[in-house]
């Protein structure tokens, strides 16, 4: 009787764990660049294709954040698989992040680019310490999308450059048969003279096509006509949608090429897609363009996620969908919408001034710069050995910049800690500035407003500890995920933890995120 009641028991799997769901043959990581979890909200009844599918299907996250304050497309990607904020992982703005002169790109001209600023792992080091069988995929249209989800490992990673994908020196010596075959279809070149017309009948669409403020005060209407010159239409590729679905058609063809997912151990195949990114700075959050955009992103991700689930079965696919940052309108949108301080702000008169100031008395030097929201100082001992009581020039530099409307807050880094971290601001910046890098004063613009980079036209920012720029999708699909909205606040850093978590992998050094054990099938 007891021998039968153990073999019941054993059968039914009662009063223990159920047993882990079996493990999937590929994770698909997808970063929609610049992606507000509000499109969804927005164009809802409109979506019928892979975000439609995501959105019912999946464990959706609808207070994710990327939850650091220059919410930029490096910093973003570099949180989303390591785990980690950027006060760690070394990423902290675009200006320095994937660039490397000597990580040249492999046959095309463009910035060499490489992960040497990267510091540490990340998930698929993880997985490949597990699984040394294991495999890496990542692509996407930007240099930092490709790279920054992988981390250091030297994986499959390439990227889009004039009408090309290539990848760098530090990842290859030359591109492999089926990029070559790819490339030589040469698709972008083929684009000239074609026409961005709606995807829906123009009734479709509630916003506005007619505002001049948008592209700079061109071509702000549909349809949008490409230059009949061929090469000029791949080199601007990255800003027309069909962008999205050349690079999901080259994930593809990698992935056959490269047997993802067939030999037995779990693969990585990380997307990040460019365009919605592009489409959102010329156009705005709140463009005709941007809604199209994205209903042609929901199409094209569902095609693209159906030929997967022909070649692995959708039951052995693990998905997380997610944003490197959001996007604030343009103030002139924001304005009209209330926002009456919405304005762009620039302070690279007050630098330089300062900076003219401290060569008169310090002699030529490079003192100090101003990036993403940070005042930076590497020469700070050169600069007190001269004479110059730095401690007293960084206070007036932030008088003045208090002083500059639409700036909100100045602070030192290390004064932050002793401030309430409740405050989003305060915490997303605690997350952004390790205390040792010379970054000697942060600023944060008012709602609203945004940075103005000098010799860059207007356009729709983001960058800013705000939640306009922070907010960004999180949704998990798969099998060992519980289907349903979560409503806690969470951060793009517990992506990573959480996949180690349904694969059993154990993470090689301290992170910052958590499990989403709420999402979990069993947790
Ligand atoms: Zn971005």
């Amino acid at each position: 009787m007891r021998s039968s009641l153990l073999w019941l028991f054993t059968l039914l799997d009662i009063g223990s764990r159920p047993p882990p769901a079996p493990k999937p043959r590929l994770v698909l990581v997808i970063t929609v660049d610049q992606l507000r979890p509000d499109y969804f909200d927005r164009y809802r009844t409109q979506l019928n294709g892979g975000l439609a599918m995501l959105l019912k299907q999946g464990a959706v996250f609808a207070e994710a954040y990327q939850d650091h304050a220059v919410t930029e497309t490096a910093p973003g990607h570099s949180t989303i698989l390591s785990g980690r904020w950027p006060v760690h992982t070394g990423i902290d703005r675009n200006t320095a992040g994937v660039q490397d002169s000597a990580a040249p790109l492999l046959g095309v001209r463009g910035p060499g680019a490489s992960p040497a600023r990267f510091r540490g792992t990340e998930f698929f080091d993880w997985l490949k310490a597990a699984e040394p069988g294991a495999r890496a995929l990542s692509v996407s249209g930007k240099d930092r999308g490709a790279i920054l989800p992988i981390g250091r490992a030297k994986q499959q990673v390439y990227w889009y450059a004039g009408g090309y994908f290539t990848t760098s020196r530090y990842y290859a010596d030359s591109l492999p048969e089926w990029v070559r075959v790819f490339n030589g279809r040469r698709i972008p070149f083929k684009a000239a003279g074609a026409t961005w017309n709606l995807l829906l009948p123009a009734r479709s669409y509630t916003e506005p096509d007619s505002e001049p403020y948008e592209n700079g005060g061109q071509d702000f209407t549909f349809p949008h006509r490409l230059s009949s010159d061929s090469a000029r239409v791949a080199l601007g590729f990255l800003a027309v949608p069909s962008m999205d679905s050349l690079t999901l058609a080259f994930a593809l063809e990698g992935v056959r090429a490269l047997g993802l997912g067939s030999r037995g151990a779990v693969d990585l195949l990380a997307v990040s897609l460019s365009t919605t990114d592009y489409v959102g700075h010329a156009y705005g959050p709140d463009s005709r363009e941007i809604h199209d955009q994205v209903v042609r992103l929901d199409r094209s991700l569902g095609s693209f996620l159906e030929q997967l689930f022909v070649r692995y079965g959708s039951r052995n696919v693990l998905i997380v969908l997610t944003a490197d940052h959001g996007v604030t309108p343009f103030p002139e949108h924001s304005r009209a919408a209330g926002h009456r301080d919405a304005q762009r702000v620039n302070v690279d008169t007050l630098l330089a001034a300062v900076n003219a100031q401290l060569d008169e008395r310090a002699g030529g030097g490079a003192w100090l710069a101003f990036e993403s929201g940070m005042v930076l100082l590497s020469q700070r001992r050169e600069l007190a050995e001269q004479g110059v009581n730095v401690d007293s020039v960084v206070t007036s530099v932030a008088a003045r910049l208090r002083a500059v409307p639409g700036v909100g807050r100045v602070d030192r880094p290390a004064d932050l800690a002793k401030h309430d971290t409740t405050s989003a601001v305060v915490r997303r910046w605690m997350h952004q500035v390790p205390l040792d890098a010379g970054v000697e004063l942060v600023a944060t613009l008012k709602p609203y407003s945004i940075w103005l980079i000098s010799n860059v036209p207007s356009i729709a920012m983001h960058g800013q500890p705000s939640d306009l720029d922070a907010h960004v999708p999180l949704i998990l699909w798969g099998r060992a995920l519980r289907r349903g909205v979560y409503q806690e606040r969470v951060a793009t850093v517990d992506i990573a933890p959480t996949l180690a978590r349904l694969l059993g992998l154990t993470p090689a050094e301290p992170l910052d995120g958590r499990v989403l054990t709420e999402a979990l099938a069993s947790p």
